[in-house]
């Protein structure tokens, strides 16, 4: 009897202790796996991008485990901090393409801000390298600028799509509904963002919903 009464008062511990630690390292429900057009990021920030010409394809911004009820992040995340050596050398190279810093050239320090700021919070499914490998075979999956090119929305100053010409042949191509963000340069409404979104263990693609990032059912300009 007193074994059963401990081995029922550990596995009261346990439980315990496990829930406590998926709390600690927060909770999500899903990831966003966030593309950048480097163009807009660098035309819209208050300081000029390094390179002279931005990247003409669309990159990584982000993998953030998220919640439904607060779209931004997760919070409480305890999950261990970036270690580059976690980040073998094959792997850095294959990041320097689909995941570069398109602002200051600083690749390692904006994974390091990524992984810091969202990576850590799905630590327990996803631990650093795996992290990183799945946001690059996310980015190798569909090509965006090759899925729009193909539908013949490319960079120009004078036209202008609206968010369903942009969203259509994106879900002809990966079968799930992608988010489409936008940035502000004056009154013109520049196309920022493309979002996929992956269920908790960031295997399967599902629909986004939510929000779209392009309000106001304005016309999109993508240059
Ligand atoms: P979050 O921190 O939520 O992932 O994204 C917002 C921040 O990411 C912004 O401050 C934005 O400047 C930054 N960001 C977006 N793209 C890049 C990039 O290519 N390099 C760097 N260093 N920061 C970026």
């Amino acid at each position: 009897m007193a074994i059963l009464k401990s081995t029922l008062a550990f596995l009261v511990l346990a439980f315990a202790f496990f829930i406590c630690y998926v709390m600690s390292s927060g909770s999500y429900d899903y990831f966003q796996f966030v593309q950048q057009w480097p163009p807009t990021n660098c035309r819209v920030r208050n300081k000029p991008c390094t390179k002279p010409r931005p990247l003409q394809n669309f990159t990584i911004h982000g993998l953030w485990p998220s919640n439904y009820s607060n779209p931004r992040m997760p919070s409480k995340c305890t999950g261990s901090l970036f270690n580059f050596r976690k980040v073998y050398p094959q792997l850095r190279s294959d990041l320097k393409i689909s995941w570069p810093d398109v602002e200051s050239g600083n690749d390692t320090r904006f994974w390091e801000s990524e992984w810091n700021k969202h990576g850590r919070c799905s630590e327990a499914s996803l631990n650093q390298m795996q992290y990183f490998e799945r946001s690059h075979a996310m980015w190798i999956s569909y090509n965006i600028t090759e899925i729009l090119k193909n539908a013949s929305i490319v960079p120009s100053a004078t036209k202008n799509w609206t968010y369903s010409d942009i969203v259509s042949p994106i879900k002809r191509a990966t079968k799930r509904t992608p988010l489409l963000r936008c940035k502000y340069d004056k009154s013109t409404q520049l196309l920022h963002e493309v979002v996929f979104c992956y269920e908790y263990d960031a295997l399967k693609q599902i629909d986004c919903n939510g929000t779209a990032g392009c309000p106001n059912q304005k016309v999109i300009s993508f240059q």
